[in-house]
Order: C-alpha cells, then structure tokens, then sequence
C-alpha cells in the first residue's frame, strides 16, 4: 500500500472511531474522574453508576477495553497504528477509561508473548471482560531494587508446586481474584537463573492477606503471605527457572503504564493555567502577576510537550524499524515531570491547597482544591513503584551511556 492509501485508512478509521465515541460515552463517563468513579475488574466488580455500566459494555463489545489483542482473546485486534489513533481519540474527547487492571497493563500483554495457548485461553478473555482482578506479586521484605534476591519458593511435588513465603507492597491484594508471581525454584547459583513465574489464585487453601495500613489511614497495600499453597503446574508461565525473563518483560509494560501516569490518573479538574489564573491573577499586560511561577508553568508546559514529542518519536521510530533507548528513560522522564507539576500546583494554590478531607461539586474549583494535597503526596510513589528513581538512573547509565561501575 502506498503511504498515501494507508495515510488516508488512518484518517478513515479516525473518524470512524471519533463518531462512535461521540456517539457511545456518556457525558459523565469524561474527565476528570475520582478513585471511586474508576471501574477495576473482578469476580465481585460493582459498577460505580449505571453510565460506568454502559460505557463499560459498548467498549468491552467493541474490544477496546484491550484494542491490541487478537479478537479471540477479547480484544479488537487493531494494529499498532490504529491502537494509537484509537488512544488520541480517547483523549481528545477526555474519555474515562472504561476498565482498570494489572491484568491488562501488565500481565496480558505478558502472557500474549509467554504464556502457553491454554493459558492465553483461560485467562485473557476474563480480564477483557473484567471478570477478575488481578494483583502483583513480586516485591518481599528482603527483595525491592533488588529483586532478584527473592526467597518465596515454590517446590516441585509432582503435578503441583508447593508454595512458602511472602510478598509485601501487594497493592490491592484484598480486593485481587489472582496474583502473578516470581517464585525461586532453585536453590543457590546465579540468583537470576532460580526464579519462575506464576499464577496463583487468591482462593486457594493457605493464601492469606494482610492489609498495611498507611499514614493517610487508608490502605492501599497488603503483606500477603502462601503458607503450603498448592499451584496446579499448568499455571507455570514460561520455562521452570527462566522466570526472570518473562519478569522483566512484564516490568517494562509497568513502567511504559508509569511514563504516561499523567493520564487517567485522579486529579483536580483544572488545569494549571486555570489555578495559576484564579489564584494569582494577571498584571494590566496580561502577564501572570507572579515571576517566579510564570517561569515555573512555562518550563512545564515544555517539559511535558518535549515528553508528548519524545513518545511519538519513539513510537515513529519503531514503525521505521529504528531502535532507540527511549522506553528505557521514559519511566524516569515521566514520573519526575509529574511531580514537579504537582509541586507547581502546591506553589500556585499556596494555603489554599491545605484541605484535605472530602469533596464537593464535580469542576467547582475549592472543592477540588480538596485532591491537591493528596495529589502532591500521592505523586511521591511515582519514583518508587514501578522500580525507584536511582535504580532506573543506574539503569540509564550502564545500559545506555555505558558508564563503568
Ligand atoms: C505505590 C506503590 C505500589 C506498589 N505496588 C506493588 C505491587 O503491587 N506489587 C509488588 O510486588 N510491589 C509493589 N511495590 C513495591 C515496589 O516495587 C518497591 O517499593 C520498589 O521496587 C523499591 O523496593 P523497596 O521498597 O524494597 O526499596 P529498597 O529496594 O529497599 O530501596 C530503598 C532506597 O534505596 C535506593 N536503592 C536501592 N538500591 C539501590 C541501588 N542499587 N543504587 C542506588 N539506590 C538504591 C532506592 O532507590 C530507595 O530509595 C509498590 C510500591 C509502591 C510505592
């Protein structure tokens, strides 16, 4: 096809998927949206308002709840190219996203590249269709940065696998269906070459969980603890010992989730040129009246178009068969761009950004100057999870710049 047909089947389907949007999402299903207002999978998934219903079974019948996947495991089967016309579409028409789960971001898009047939059967329709939750279980008390150093073991009895041990930092693990796991199946040599992966239904004899909970008085983590937990084999993804593999894979679906956390996140619903110009004000020629916060949003405006520029050259290079380092920095890039935003919106708002608890009507400014505290704390995790800041720092200096050690 020459670039001029298949420019013109973009500018098609991109009209066809803006017409439908247009046509299906629910004027309460657009942005800004709160942690309550998100739809997450699972056997026991409630619907947060008839809207979320709706907008949730019209994408799910058009497989775009995972629009890449191929149609026999739930998704849509879209190419690369119409996957990301579809996401621009999303976002200029501020639409929520109708599903949220592990089990898209990270585990299906594993599994489409490790798991066995059987397994891809069994599992990634029911996370198309949000019929389970599913949770991360890799950190433990011993092994974070240094993950490797993992000790939950799984022994080998025959037809299952007995499982001992702990992970902490589980998020979600008391509202999870299932857990994907790293297990050391091998005792002694390089840490690395010990590890499989595996799935673990949360029902099963000896699972047990144990919510953390946290400064905020909320809990978002669990320690979740397998005392002699039967794993059928058949839930082994990949090879016995060469868990690591299909561990890191998965890590970088994470943190490319991680790089874009900007979108789909809650949040205030103003901008920061709209607090900056309810909060400071302009002087007589035009100007925001404060000097030093002019200075502050306009090198933010830069750094996240240089972010949106960096993603879709990424992306353009990898449709040429160019390859580039970029994913490998985007996690950093991303994640501290996020935090200084929020820093610039506690600068902009000052005391106003004290409050706390509750909040009021949706788009009315002191209500959601109630998210912005918890919004500036909440962007603290951001160069935790997902793989610290310094980590992914010495990352970027070994395996790019190739510093010595
Ligand atoms: C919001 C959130 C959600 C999470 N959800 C999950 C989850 O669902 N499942 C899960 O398995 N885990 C989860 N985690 C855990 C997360 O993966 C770990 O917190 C992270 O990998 C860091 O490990 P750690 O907490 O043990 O810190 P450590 O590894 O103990 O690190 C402590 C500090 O030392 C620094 N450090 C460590 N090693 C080095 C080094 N080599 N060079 C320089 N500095 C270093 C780190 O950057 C960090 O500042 C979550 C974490 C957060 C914050």
């Amino acid at each position: 096809m020459d670039a001029h047909s298949s420019l013109e089947q973009d500018e098609n389907f991109r009209q066809e998927v803006h017409n439908w949007l247009l046509a299906n999402c629910p004027p309460s299903q657009r942005w800004p949206i709160t942690a309550a207002e998100q739809v997450w999978g699972g056997r026991n998934r409630t619907f947060p308002s008839e809207d979320a219903r709706l907008w949730f079974e019209r994408m799910q019948g058009k497989g775009w709840t995972v629009p890449d996947w191929p149609r026999e495991y739930g998704g849509a089967g879209l190419s690369e190219r119409q996957t990301r016309i579809l996401e621009q579409e999303l976002k200029r028409l501020r639409c929520r996203k109708p599903l949220y789960d592990l089990g898209i971001w990270m585990l299906g898009p594993a599994l489409l590249e490790f798991g066995s047939e059987t397994q891809k059967r069994e599992h990634l329709p029911r996370i198309a269709a949000g019929e389970v939750r599913w949770c991360q279980g890799y950190s433990e008390p011993g092994a974070g940065s240094d993950l490797a150093s993992l000790q939950m073991r799984a022994d080998d009895c025959g037809d299952h696998f007995l499982v001992n041990g702990s992970k902490i930092w589980t998020t979600k693990a008391d509202l999870a269906d299932w857990i994907f796991c790293l297990v050391r199946t091998r005792q002694g040599g390089i840490k690395q070459q010990g590890i499989s992966f595996l799935l673990i239904d949360m029902d099963n004899p000896g699972v047990s969980v144990s919510p953390i909970s946290l400064i905020s008085g909320e809990s978002e983590f669990c320690q979740t603890f397998f005392d002699n937990v039967k794993v059928p084999k058949h839930n082994l993804v990949g090879k016995l010992h060469e868990g690591w593999s299909v561990a890191k894979a998965l890590l970088k679906h994470e943190r490319k989730l991680m790089s874009e956390v900007e979108i789909d996140t809650p949040g205030p619903s103003f901008t920061l040129h709209e607090a900056a110009d309810n909060y400071i004000g302009r002087n007589s020629d035009g100007k925001l009246a404060d000097l030093s916060l002019r200075d502050a949003l306009v090198k933010n405006d830069m750094r996240f178009k240089a972010l949106a520029l960096t993603h879709g050259r990424s992306y353009e290079e990898k449709q040429a068969g160019i390859a580039n380092a970029i994913a490998m920095i985007m996690k950093y890039a991303g994640t501290e761009a996020q935090k200084q935003k929020e820093e610039v919106l506690l600068a902009i708002l000052g005391t106003q950004a004290l409050g706390w608890e509750s909040r009021g009507e949706e788009g009315d400014f002191n209500s959601d100057e109630l998210l912005t505290a918890r919004g500036w704390l909440y962007s603290k995790i951001l160069s935790i999870a997902g793989g610290s800041t310094e980590v992914q720092l010495n990352i970027i200096a070994k395996r790019i710049l190739e510093l010595p050690d």
